[in-house]
Formats: structure tokens, C-alpha cells, sequence
């Protein structure tokens, strides 16, 4: 495994992330939804670079076994329990891959009558991609690689690396 981001440059972009948010929803009751598990830390450095009041719900989402490749099929393992309507909600995001996760998410939420609903992933892999979801916020553009740390994982590992690697697809 080999680092593919630094601690300081994920530091240094999600920075910039929040104050693209804190500018763009000055003024509006912004909910953050962080998808569990991948996004929890992530989610908790960009709250506290978003200079604005907000709430903070977790939205629990399987989409893969314990392997690497996608099992293309996403459930809800934990739901939110405060209604989303009439809130200005950005759904947090570790990686979207195929964008399976990420249609399925959107529309589950859009459902709830949110007053505007739009995505802050850290990561992309375009290359990956088989369903086309926009992302309003993204930190980083990557190849197809597996990556772990900063909250990804393999097989329930590697969450607390504080920067991101990159694995052999296995
Ligand atoms: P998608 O539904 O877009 O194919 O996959 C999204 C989810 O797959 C992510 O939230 C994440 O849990 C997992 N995933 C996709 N690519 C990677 C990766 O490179 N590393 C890790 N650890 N998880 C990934």
C-alpha cells in the first residue's frame, strides 16, 4: 500500500470545501447527512470547516461486501430519524465509483422533500462510473484504484489512516 493523498493536501482541500459551503448556503438551515460508515470522518473535519450553523444527521448505506469490486446493490442500515423537509440538505460522501450508491441515495432522499438536496464527495472515479450523478462538491479526482484511509476501508480496516492509499484490487 502507498500513500496516493497526504494528510495536509486532504487538510488543505477540505478547507477549501468548506468555505465554498459556507458560502454558498450562508443564511440557509443546511443539514449535513453523513453516509456510514466511509464518510464519518471526513464529514467531521468538513463540518468544523464550514463556518456556518448546521445540523448533522447519519445515514447508515451498505453497497459492498467485504471485498473490492461492487456488489452494484445498496440498502439503508440506518435510517434517519428527523423528517429532511423544507432543509437545505448536502449528503457527504466518501467515493463515488460506479454511482450506484449515490443514485440510490439521492432519490431515497429527494423523497423527503428536502428544500434543496446536493453531494459533497472527497472522491471520484470517473473512469468507474456507470450511472450519471452530479456532484456539487468534490476533493479529489482519482484513477481506478481501491483506496483506504480517512474513514475507507478494506474488509473493516484501514478507516484511521489519516491519509488516503491506494491497494492492489484484490
Ligand atoms: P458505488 O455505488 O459508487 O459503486 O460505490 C460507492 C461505495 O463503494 C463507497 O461509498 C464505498 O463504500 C465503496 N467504494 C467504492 N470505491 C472504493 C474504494 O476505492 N475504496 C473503498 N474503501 N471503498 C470504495
Amino acid at each position: 500500500m502507498k500513500t496516493l493523498i497526504s494528510a495536509d493536501r486532504i487538510a488543505a482541500r477540505v478547507a477549501e470545501l468548506g468555505a465554498a459551503v459556507t458560502r454558498d448556503y450562508a443564511g440557509k438551515e443546511l443539514v449535513l447527512v453523513c453516509v456510514l460508515k466511509g464518510s464519518f470522518v471526513f464529514a467531521a473535519d468538513l463540518a468544523r470547516a464550514i463556518g456556518l450553523p448546521l445540523r448533522i444527521e447519519f445515514l447508515g448505506v451498505q453497497s459492498y461486501g467485504d471485498g473490492t469490486v461492487s456488489s452494484g446493490e445498496a440498502r439503508i442500515t440506518l435510517d434517519i430519524a428527523h423528517p429532511l423537509a423544507g432543509w437545505h440538505v448536502l449528503l457527504v460522501e466518501d467515493i463515488v465509483d460506479t454511482g450506484l450508491t449515490l443514485s440510490f441515495l439521492l432519490e431515497t432522499l429527494s423523497s423527503r422533500h428536502p428544500a434543496s438536496l446536493k453531494v459533497c464527495s472527497l472522491l471520484h472515479k470517473p473512469a468507474r462510473q456507470r450511472i450519471p450523478v452530479a456532484i456539487d462538491y468534490l476533493g479529489f479526482t482519482l484513477q481506478d484504484a481501491f483506496v483506504v484511509g480517512y474513514g475507507l476501508d478494506h474488509a473493516g480496516l484501514h478507516r484511521n489512516l489519516p491519509h488516503i492509499g491506494v491497494m492492489d484490487r484484490q
